[in-house]
């Protein structure tokens, strides 16, 4: 069976004429690193699910990514986190969604996910919850960086001169995901965001909505996407793109940009990674660029935010 690893860091991403050279360093270490976590787990024979959560959490740990600590802040001035976990051998799934005290939200959408049902926790319910399993509690300005302050402040002055809506995919979002096929071809897929940057107190995305920003399951597809979340719930991307491929015979190449393709008609930014059940990987988008990566089968790291892609080592 082909191992398979793909992971995007949002399609939030600084203009290329933007980014000082440090910067991409730095992001290029951090997806390096998160392909390697997953790597590591696949290569020794583990389960895909393992490899979306660790890659997944590096990037959680990262402040150049939108979740865990570098999460854009609500219009509150706080720091609410989505994210979710599905694996696509047993469907199996778990789920938080606006925690503020969890340091890697996606470790707690997993044990939710052993623990069977409930499947989903909102807010307070999550915090506890981690808290009572042992996952990491920190105090909300934990996940705050200066770079997301700053974006929250242009958005405030966005919003009061009425330019909200020309704000850069950068300023205004971002969010880390990874898909995996391992040893045995079993699929599964992780998201985890901070949401996008002014956005209402409450408010939920895509991210820990399975089906919708993320989606597993075997002999389809797994999928993490990025982009403006309300749209990825209605038109349920993650489980249009599985039913595209099972009932429409799309391959995964086509499905993805048949589902992007849609999106784009509403002007919005949006992309995902996701696996088929060959192993094979695709990492589509609309905007300038997307922060990526993926391993190919021979163990080779690839990344990349913009158009370029580069080859940085073995895994
Ligand atoms: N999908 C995320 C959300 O709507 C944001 C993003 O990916 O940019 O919460």
């Amino acid at each position: 069976m082909t191992l398979a690893l793909a992971i995007h860091g949002g399609c939030g991403t600084l203009p290329k004429a933007e980014m000082t050279e440090a910067e991409w360093a730095q992001a290029r270490s951090d997806l390096a690193g998160a392909l390697r976590a997953g790597w590591t787990i696949l290569a020794k024979g583990g389960p895909a699910v393992d490899a979306v959560e660790a890659a997944v959490r590096v990037m959680e740990d990262s402040p150049h990514f939108n979740a865990g600590h570098g999460a854009a802040f609500n219009a509150d001035g706080e720091h609410e986190l989505d994210a979710s976990i599905m694996d696509g051998a047993t469907l199996a799934a778990g789920a938080v969604c606006a925690a503020k005290h969890i340091r890697n939200p996606i470790v707690a959408a997993k044990a939710l996910m052993l623990r069977g049902d409930p499947l989903l926790l909102a807010g307070p319910a999550a915090d506890v919850f981690a808290e009572h399993e042992g996952v990491d509690t920190v105090p909300n300005e934990y996940f705050s960086t200066e770079r997301r302050r700053k974006n929250l402040a242009s958005m405030k002055i966005r919003e009061i001169v009425g330019t909200a809506s020309e704000a850069s995919e950068a300023e205004k979002h971002g969010t880390v995901g990874a898909v995996a096929c391992d040893a045995q071809g079993h699929l599964a897929a992780a998201t985890s965001t901070g949401g996008y940057t002014n956005k209402p107190a409450g408010r939920v995305g895509d991210s820990p909505i399975i089906g919708a920003g993320t989606y597993a399951r075997d002999g389809r597809c797994a999928v993490s996407g990025t982009g403006k979340g309300e749209y990825f719930i209605r038109y349920c991307v993650g489980h249009e793109i599985a039913s595209l491929v099972a009932y429409k015979g799309l391959t995964l190449d086509q499905a993805t940009h048949e589902v992007l393709g849609e999106l784009s008609d509403h002007k919005i930014g949006a992309g995902l990674v996701a696996v088929g059940a060959d192993g094979t990987i695709v990492a589509p988008y609309n905007t300038e660029g997307m922060y990526r990566g993926w391993v190919t089968p021979d163990g080779l790291l690839h990344v990349a935010t913009h158009g370029d892609v580069e080859m940085v080592g073995q895994a």
